[in-house]
């Protein structure tokens, strides 16, 4: 099972060095875009000294932890325009542009940048907050409500029926031609399991049965936590939601259609039925 961790390289802390900023990664985002620096046949994410170099200051930073022992920071830009030698990107294009760490890392940023920005006062008295230093929590000094950052959990799964596997088309991302697994946010209350089950039978009307966990992948688009499953037709016909999903077909190995980047766990996962399943049916 191909899984990413970051965690042999990356320590989580809280609490920043006393030690100066200068050679810290800056994870830094105007609007929801990522600044990067232009080198000739790559980019990388700048340091602080370059940024400070070309007279960028951030309105906000957080202090995220270490990647191979250096220092690592969100920061908040204003609405401004990339310096020369400097470019913003869409996220999704870190992962290819950089690396499967830097897109998980400067995902983690943003969300923390985000939660940052959104959480200044209190959201039930208004009164402004104070950062907690010692956990990812700002507190209310007046009213006690601590805030989190926002992580939306959604269930994601590959239901299999012997040699095949179902993959649908989502009018979201209808454009793109991908065939893709079903997915959908975790509603309170419910369990990972119940959530699979509810999900394919709302979009697609099939019963599933020995729900399995596959893995689970950070998405910061703009804040979910995709949790992975592959699931086991036990019934039913499709039937079409037909507000979310305009298509749905079990296809076998060999007649996959057009399928999602990998970049996702979609792709993981349909790559695990590839690797585990015959050719015909
Ligand atoms: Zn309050």
């Amino acid at each position: 099972m191909n899984t990413h961790s970051i965690y042999d390289k990356f320590v989580l802390k809280h609490t920043p060095p006393p030690s100066s900023k200068a050679d810290a990664y800056w994870f830094a985002f105007s609007k929801n875009r990522l600044l990067v620096m232009d080198n000739e046949d790559h980019i990388d994410i700048p340091k602080a000294n370059a940024l400070e170099t070309v007279g960028i200051h951030p309105v906000r930073t957080q202090y995220l932890g270490t990647y191979e022992d250096v220092d690592c920071y969100s920061a908040e830009l204003e609405n401004v325009d990339a310096p020369e030698g400097f470019s913003y990107i869409d996220l999704r294009k870190v992962f290819e542009a950089i690396n499967e760490d830097m897109f998980l890392l400067a995902g983690r940023a943003k969300q923390i940048m985000e939660w940052d920005r959104d959480h200044q006062i209190c959201s039930r008295c208004g009164t402004p907050t104070e950062h907690n230093r010692f956990d990812r929590s700002k507190k209310c000094p007046n009213c006690k409500l601590s805030q989190f950052p926002v992580l939306s959990p959604a269930v994601i799964m590959a239901v299999h029926k012997g040699n095949e596997i179902l993959l649908a088309q989502s009018r979201r991302f209808a454009s793109s031609g991908w065939y893709s697994v079903l997915a959908g946010f975790v509603e309170p209350g419910e369990t990972l399991e119940e959530a699979v089950a509810r999900e394919v039978m709302e979009e697609v009307g099939l019963e599933v049965k020995n729900i399995t966990y596959f893995n689970s992948q950070p998405w910061p688009f703009p804040h979910s936590l995709m949790i992975g499953f592959t699931a086991e037709y036990a019934g039913g016909e499709i039937v079409l939601q037909d507000e979310e999903i305009s298509e749905a077909q079990w296809f076998t190995r060999d007649t996959l259609p057009k399928v999602p980047g990998k970049i996702s766990i979609a792709r993981k996962l349909i790559d695990h039925f590839i690797n585990t399943h015959q050719a015909s049916s």
